[in-house]
């Protein structure tokens, strides 16, 4: 069978040695609990958590104390609604760009549902941004790929209300350009892991201001102390933290930015593809030319046809609704075909994929 080509990093990014060895050294090498133990292993294992967390604080300009290592993007926008108390009064604004993920936790709470406008090219519209207590900003949709001017959205929704409680999707922004979250000004900013090359289980929830908010979740690691009357979380962020940390995805998560860091996905091979795509006939391109994806559909055929004909070419690429409907449902189609690159994909790679492309829809 033919090598694989991974073109799917969007849904989760492949892994790097560097990002595999860190994990097998700590499983083999120092595994203990963390932020239980007095032995000398579990304090290097405290000091592994540490260090982590100072550098997703460093690679996207926050403290240590803002940061609560989560499950994931999906894991924080559901403790983010919860936190909210969203009641049927709480006016929540979305938009169409949305993830599944991002969006139904807040609906699901029950607020009252209004739109952040879109313009032609499917940036959030700050001509209409609407009042709000709480505002969901996808920072790059990710059948899109536009990457929003977050700082200028943040600063009008505040201007509506001064206390709306900003929450930022960062799924897809986080491996396409530096987050400095001073700038960006959100109450939350949460990412995945594995869309940088780290592991799954592990993501990323920046507080801005955490004695603001309650934990959701209860259990070890956040109490400092149990007291008559109640119970006394731990300072910072970590008390967002209940349970064991997965220690094996973290000490593969500093690695996993250190190398995305250094080398992010080549937007040039995305533009070399997004113009190719452009010259054939029965392709209509739907997402930005600047992104690390590319989304499109082909005339008379379906999605998963499409990416069946790719599969057997042995091609991974990802097709459907990209649990992103809302986005769909406005462009009128039911799914769509994305092409998405990491650092790790070649100019060949894609030069290949552009020749199985042209033969499928000649
Ligand atoms: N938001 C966006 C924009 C995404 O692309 C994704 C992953 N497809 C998510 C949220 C959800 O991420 P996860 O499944 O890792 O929680």
């Amino acid at each position: 069978m033919n090598k694989i080509i991974y073109l799917d990093a969007a849904a989760s990014y492949l892994k790097s040695d560097a990002v595999i060895g860190a994990e097998v050294d700590f499983l083999r090498n120092f595994y203990a609990n963390s932020g239980r133990g007095v032995c000398a292993r579990a304090a290097a294992v405290d000091d592994m958590v540490l260090r982590a967390r100072k550098k997703v604080a460093d690679f996207i300009g926050g403290a240590a104390e803002n940061i609560a290592f989560i499950s994931g993007t999906t894991d924080a926008m559901n403790m983010i609604a919860k936190m909210l108390d969203i009641g049927q009064d709480t006016i929540v604004a979305v938009s169409d760009l949305d993830h599944h993920s991002a969006r139904l936790p807040f609906e699901m709470a029950g607020g009252r549902v209004v739109k952040l406008p879109l313009d032609d090219e499917y940036n959030i519209d700050v001509a209409g941004i609407p009042y709000a207590d709480v505002m969901v900003v996808t920072a790059m949709s990710n059948v899109m790929g536009v990457a929003q001017n977050v700082p200028e959205i943040v600063r009008i929704a505040r201007e509506k209300n001064p206390n709306v409680v900003v929450v930022v999707d960062a799924a897809q922004y986080v491996v396409h350009d530096d987050i400095d979250v001073r700038l960006w000004d959100a109450d939350f900013v949460c990412w995945s892991g594995h869309k940088i090359g780290a592991d799954t289980g592990i993501g990323v929830l920046y507080v801005k201001n955490p004695d603001a908010h309650k934990p959701v979740k209860f259990g070890g690691g956040m109490v400092q102390r149990v007291v008559d009357d109640g119970v006394l979380f731990v300072a910072g962020a970590e008390k967002f933290e209940a349970g064991t940390l997965p220690l094996t995805q973290i000490a593969g998560l500093g690695v996993a930015i250190d190398n995305i860091k250094q080398n992010r996905p080549n937007l040039e091979l995305v533009k070399r593809l997004y113009d190719a795509l452009s010259e054939m006939p029965r392709v209509r391109l739907i997402s930005s030319r600047d992104a690390a994806l590319v989304s499109f559909v082909v005339l008379d055929m379906h999605p998963l046809d499409f990416g069946a004909l790719l599969g057997t070419r042995g091609v991974c690429v990802r097709v459907g609704n990209m649990c992103a409907s809302w986005i769909h449902q406005r462009l009128g189609i039911a799914g769509s075909v994305r092409i998405s690159v990491g650092a790790y994909n070649t100019e060949q790679e894609i030069d290949t994929v552009i020749e199985y492309i042209k033969d499928i829809v000649k």
